[in-house]
């Protein structure tokens, strides 16, 4: 039921007017980025090579390089995959990255205010039976 109050568990925790403020600039910025839609996982790394041939400026003391080129990388499943990215979509997929990067951070704040909340419950003051010792918890079994 909306609006109702939750008579039967007075106890639910209340987040505090400051998480909360804080909690509604996070969704704002959570928001703003997904709406975009330009979210990439991965990095995306300049490389400069050697080639194949002997005689090339890239093999001279000190060498020349071929490059820069613009390799994204993003782990799957355990596996890295790559891929070569042109100039242009170097500079458009970077945005989406950083994207990607803000909303991690993001939601790393957002489970910072949820833990900071949970150590702060004052119910923790309360609790009827605790564990004698952490020490003797492992060592029964
Ligand atoms: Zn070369």
């Amino acid at each position: 039921m909306p609006g109702t109050k939750d008579l039967c568990h007075p106890e639910t925790v209340r987040v505090a007017a400051s998480h909360q403020a804080e909690a509604e600039k996070i969704a704002a910025e959570l928001a703003a980025i997904a709406a975009t839609g330009m979210v990439l996982p991965g990095s995306i790394t300049e490389r400069r090579t050697r080639c194949g041939r002997a005689n090339c400026g890239c093999h001279a003391d000190p060498p020349r390089l071929h490059g820069p080129y613009w390799q994204w990388t993003r782990k799957i499943a355990a596996k890295t995959v790559c891929r070569w990215l042109t100039a242009d979509q170097r500079r458009d997929y970077t945005t989406w990255i950083d994207n990607d990067r803000r909303l991690r951070e993001l939601l790393a704040r957002l489970e910072a205010l949820g833990a900071a909340a949970f150590d702060a419950d004052p119910r923790w003051e309360r609790q009827p039976s605790r564990p004698a010792s952490r020490t003797g918890t492992r060592t029964s079994r």
